[in-house]
C-alpha cells in the first residue's frame, strides 16, 4: 500500500469535509429522507474510518522502514566495534557473530554459525571456559576470564560472559565479548622483567633472587637436598673499567653472566645484584662435593681469557660459598654469610672460593654483642677501678697502687678483665674505656689527696688507646680536670709489645708524656722480644717483670735467669724495676736478695675497691723476713 495515494494530510481534509457536510443538513421530517440521512452518514463515518485505518496502516509501514534502516545502522556498528561480540546458545554454539569476533577466530562469518565456540579455545584453558559457560547459562551474572585460543602462536583472549534470555535452561542463552589481550600481555610481561631482571645481562636481579631463594629454601626443605648460596665478586673489575671505559666493563659483566649460566644447571639461579657482584643459588645438591665441583667449574670459566672489542683480558673471581640447610639462616643472613666468606676469600688473593665458617660468625656475633653490653654498662656506670698495692719490700713502705678494671655485672657479678677485656682491645672501645680509666684514676687520687693520701697511681693502657694520635692531648685534658691529681703521681703501663711495633712513634710519645710529668712503665717485661738498643731508646721509668717468671723462679733455672737478667738490665739502664704476682714471702725474700725491692702480689694484697686502701694502708706492715734484709 506504499504506492497509495493518500497521506496525512488528504486524510485529515477529507475527514473534515463529511464532518461540515453532516453538520449543514437539517434532520428531516420524513421517515424515507430520514432514513436516507442516516445511510448518508454511515457511508460519511465509514468513509472516515477507512481514511484512518489508512492513516495507521501508512504510520506502521513507516516506523518498519525506520526499523530496517536502523537495524542495518546497528548492525554496521557492531561490526565497526573492535572487540568480538558472540552470541551463543544453550548448548554453546555460535548464534551471532560480529566481523571482530570472527576475525579472532579466523573464520568467515558463515563458517561459524551453529559451530561450538570453545572447540576454537586451546585445550588448556578449554575446561575453565566450559565451566564458565555453565555456570552463566544456570543463572550465574557476569564472569570474565582469560583463555588461549588454538590458533598459531594460541593468542590469548579476555572473554566477559553474561548470561542473557529467559530463565529457563533452554531460553538462556550467553552473549560474549572478546578481546585479544596479546599487546597487554606484552607490556605486562616487559614490566614484569624491568622488575625483575638487570638491564644489562639480563640476569634476575636482586628482588627476583630473593624471591627464587625463599622458594628454593622451601623447596631444600621439603626435600632433603642442600642448597648452596654462592656470592661471587670479580677480582679488579675496578680496574677493568678505569682502564678501557665502562663499555668494555659492561661487555665483560655480559660475558661474566653468560659463563656463570654455562657452568649451572636451568634451575639454578645466577643473578647479578649490581657491579661486579653475582649470586649463584645452586639447587638440589647431593653433598659438598657436589657443590666444590660447581665452583672450581666458576673460577675456571672466568679464568679462561676474555676477548671483548679485540682486547684480551683475564679475569678472576672470588667467591664465598655457604650451605642450606647446615647453615639453617634466613635468606638474608645467608647472602650476609656468602659475602662475608667471599670477603675472607678476596683476603686470601681472591681466584678461589671460601666457605662460610659458622662457629667463626657465632664468635663473631657474640663479640659485638659483648661489646654492645660492655658500650651499655660503661654508661650505666657498671665499671669500676680497683687497686692493689705497690709496697717496698725491704723498707716496709706503700710506694702506690695499679688501677685494675672490673665489671660490676648486674647479673653475673663481678667481672675480671679477662673476661671481658679481649673484646675490648680488639675494637674502638678501647679507647672509650680508656680515656674512663684514666679519668676515673685520677678522680679516685684526688680524692685520696683530699684525704691527705700521697698515693702514685698506675693505670693499664692499651696499645691501641696508646696510638690513637691524640693521644697525648686527652691526658693533658684529663690531668686538666683533675688539677689536685699531679702528673707525677699518674703512671701508665704499657707492654712491651705495643712499643715493639712502632718504636719512634712510640718513643716520642713517650717523651710527649713525660714533657707533662707523667711516667712510664713496661708491663709484663721478659714476655716480648725487646732488644737493647729498644731498651736504650725508650724513655720508660720502671721495668715490670712478669708475673709468670716470678711464680716460677723458686723451682725454675730458667725463670730465675730471666728474673736476674731484668734487674741486671734496669741497673745497666738506670731503670727502676717492679716484680708483680709476689705471692709468699720467700717469693719476697728471693727478689729482695737478687735487687728488686718493689712488688705487687696476693702474698701483699689482692686488688680491693678504693673505699678499703686508706684501712689497708694502715694496717699493712711487710714481713720481717724483708725488713730484716
Ligand atoms: P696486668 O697488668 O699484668 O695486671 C696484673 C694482673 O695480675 C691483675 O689481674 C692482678 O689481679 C693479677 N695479680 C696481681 N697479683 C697477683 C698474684 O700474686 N698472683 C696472680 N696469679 N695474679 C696476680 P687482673 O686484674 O685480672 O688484670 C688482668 C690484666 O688485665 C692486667 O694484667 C692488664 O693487662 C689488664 N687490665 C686490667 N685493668 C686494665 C685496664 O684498666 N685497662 C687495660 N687496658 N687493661 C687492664
Ligand atoms: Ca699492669
Ligand atoms: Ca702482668
Amino acid at each position: 500500500m506504499i504506492g497509495n495515494k493518500f497521506n496525512l494530510v488528504d486524510a485529515v481534509k477529507l475527514r473534515g469535509q463529511a464532518e461540515q457536510q453532516l453538520q449543514n443538513q437539517a434532520t428531516p421530517a420524513d421517515p424515507v429522507t430520514a432514513r436516507t440521512m442516516e445511510t448518508r452518514q454511515l457511508v460519511h463515518e465509514l468513509q472516515i474510518y477507512q481514511v484512518e485505518l489508512e492513516l495507521q496502516n501508512q504510520t506502521l509501514l513507516e516506523t518498519s522502514v525506520e526499523l530496517e534502516q536502523s537495524l542495518e545502522r546497528y548492525a554496521d556498528l557492531y561490526d565497526f566495534a573492535p572487540t568480538g561480540y558472540f552470541l551463543l546458545t544453550a548448548n554453546g554454539t555460535i548464534r551471532e557473530v560480529n566481523l571482530a569476533g570472527a576475525d579472532l577466530l579466523g573464520k568467515e562469518r558463515s563458517c561459524l554459525m551453529d559451530r561450538q565456540f570453545s572447540l576454537f579455545i586451546s585445550t588448556e584453558t578449554r575446561s575453565v571456559f566450559n565451566a564458565f559457560l555453565d555456570t552463566v547459562l544456570a543463572g550465574a551474572s557476569k564472569i570474565r576470564c582469560e583463555v588461549t585460543l588454538t590458533l598459531g602462536a594460541a593468542p590469548p583472549l579476555h572473554l566477559y560472559l553474561e548470561g542473557v534470555g529467559k530463565d529457563t535452561a533452554a531460553g538462556r542463552q550467553c552473549r560474549l565479548a572478546a578481546t585479544n589481550v596479546t599487546e597487554r600481555k606484552r607490556a605486562e610481561d616487559r614490566i614484569q622483567h624491568l622488575a625483575y631482571y638487570d638491564a644489562l645481562t639480563q640476569l634476575p636481579n636482586r628482588v627476583l633472587l630473593t624471591d627464587r631463594l625463599q622458594q628454593a629454601i622451601a623447596q631444600t626443605g621439603r626435600d632433603q637436598k642442600r642448597l648452596a648460596v654462592c656470592y661471587l665478586d670479580l677480582d679488579g673489575f675496578k680496574a677493568i673499567n678505569d682502564t678501557w671505559g665502562h663499555a668494555y666493563g659492561d661487555r665483560v659483566l655480559v660475558e661474566v653472566g653468560h659463563r656463570l649460566k654455562s657452568c649451572v644447571r636451568t634451575n639454578d639461579t645466577v643473578a647479578r645484584l649490581g657491579g661486579d657482584e653475582f649470586v649463584l643459588l645452586l639447587g638440589n645438591l647431593a653433598g659438598i662435593e657436589e657443590c666444590e665441583q660447581a665452583m672450581d667449574r666458576v673460577i675456571s670459566a672466568l679464568h679462561l681469557p676474555f676477548t671483548v672489542f679485540d682486547q684480551p683480558i683475564r679475569l678472576s673471581s672470588s667467591l664465598g660459598v655457604t650451605l642450606y640447610p647446615d647453615d639453617d639462616s634466613d635468606p638474608d643472613t645467608l647472602l650476609r654469610h656468602t659475602d662475608q666468606a667471599m670477603y675472607t676469600a678476596k683476603q686470601a688473593g681472591g681466584n678461589r672460593y671460601c666457605w662460610f665458617d659458622a662457629d667463626y660468625d657465632r664468635r663473631a656475633r657474640h663479640h659485638r654483642e659483648t661489646l654492645q653490653r660492655i658500650q651499655t654498662g660503661l654508661t650505666a656506670g657498671e665499671l669500676r677501678l680497683y687497686y692493689q698495692p705497690k709496697v717496698d719490700m725491704r723498707h716496709g713502705t706503700i710506694i702506690g697502687v695499679e688501677a685494675l678494671i672490673r665489671w660490676q655485672h648486674p647479673s653475673e657479678g663481678l667481672l675480671l678483665p679477662a673476661q671481658f677485656m679481649p673484646a675490648v682491645e680488639t675494637s674502638n672501645l678501647a679507647i672509650v674505656v680508656g680515656r674512663w680509666v684514666m679519668k676515673e684514676a685520677l678522680r679516685q687520687m684526688s680524692v685520696w689527696i683530699a684525704l691527705g693520701l700521697h698515693l702514685p697511681v698506675s693505670i693499664n693502657i692499651s696499645s691501641r688507646h696508646l696510638q690513637q694520635p691524640d693521644f697525648v692531648a686527652q691526658l693533658r685534658t684529663a690531668l686538666a680536670v683533675y688539677p689536685d691529681a699531679p702528673p707525677d703521681g699518674l703512671e701508665l703501663e704499657i707492654l712491651e709489645t705495643v712499643a715493639l711495633d712502632e718504636l719512634a712513634a712510640i718513643s716520642t710519645l713517650i717523651e710527649d708524656c713525660r714533657q707533662l710529668g707523667v711516667r712510664f712503665a713496661l708491663d709484663d717485661f721478659g714476655t716480648g722480644y725487646s732488644s737493647l738498643t729498644y731498651l736504650k731508646n725508650l724513655a720508660v721509668q720502671v721495668l715490670k717483670i712478669d708475673q709468670s717468671f716470678v711464680r716460677d723462679m723458686l723451682v725454675d733455672i730458667e725463670a730465675r735467669a730471666i728474673v736476674e737478667g731484668v734487674i741486671g738490665l734496669s741497673v745497666a739502664f738506670h731503670r727502676q724495676v717492679i716484680a708483680e704476682g709476689v705471692e709468699t714471702d720467700a717469693d719476697g725474700s728471693l727478689l729482695i736478695q737478687l735487687g728488686c725491692d718493689h712488688a705487687q702480689g696476693y702474698g701483699i694484697a689482692h686488688p680491693m675497691p678504693p673505699a678499703q686502701i686508706p684501712a689497708w694502708i694502715a694496717g699493712w706492715t711487710a714481713p720481717q723476713v724483708w725488713t730484716d734484709q
